[in-house]
């Protein structure tokens, strides 16, 4: 089978939702992996999700049925390889583990980081979101990021800013649409 796809990397907070709406409005020809989970739906999830039973997902395991899958919080989470549709553009938007299992697989997929101006920005932006959110989690939250922003680069073949701000988010728009592009034509 014939496909293309990239992967979108980045820690929670760093704006990679908003960068990929944006470049999902601009281009609609490019196909956004939807993954599998078992866990519960949330109104937040807007579309980014399958919600599977425990016992569908670990038959699909068995059956070889993803391209990479993990247990995120006692929940499996997966990408179906039935998302990477023939001759379209695929991005996967996915974390750090995700990401180097499919690199086994796929040694040439290019990888996007989006990474924060700093940790300190970075928490200030999931306070600010998400001013509910138990303490422990935001501290999970930003542990997760550091190891992200340590191992990601060493994946990356482009590492792409988000500044705060308006225009800080245009230019990290228009370096992933061209880095995107490049890859793309
Ligand atoms: P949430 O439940 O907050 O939506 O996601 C929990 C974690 O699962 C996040 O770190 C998110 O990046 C990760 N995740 C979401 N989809 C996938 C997927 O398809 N594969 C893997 N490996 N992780 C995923």
């Amino acid at each position: 089978m014939s496909s293309t796809a990239l992967i979108v990397l980045g820690p929670s907070g760093c704006g990679k939702g908003s960068l990929l709406r944006r470049l999902r409005e601009k281009h609609p020809e490019f196909h956004l992996a939807v993954s599998w989970t078992t866990r519960a739906p949330r109104d937040e999830d807007r579309g980014a999700y399958i919600y599977k039973t425990r016992e569908e997902f670990e038959s699909a395991i068995a059956g070889g049925e993803f391209l990479e899958y993990d247990e995120h919080y006692g929940d499996y989470y997966g990408t179906p390889r039935s998302e990477l549709l023939e001759g379209v553009t695929t991005i996967i938007e996915i974390e750090i583990k995700g990401a180097e299992q499919i690199r086994k697989q796929m040694p040439d997929i290019p990888v996007f980081l989006i990474t924060p101006p700093s940790i300190q920005e970075l928490e200030r932006r999931i306070r600010h979101r998400e001013p509910n959110l138990p303490e422990e989690k935001v501290q999970r939250r930003l542990e997760r990021a550091r190891m992200e922003l340590e191992v990601g680069p060493k994946l990356a073949n482009t590492v792409i800013l988000n500044e705060t701000g308006e225009e800080g988010f245009e230019q990290a728009y228009q370096q992933l649409e061209e880095a995107v592009m490049s890859f793309v034509s």
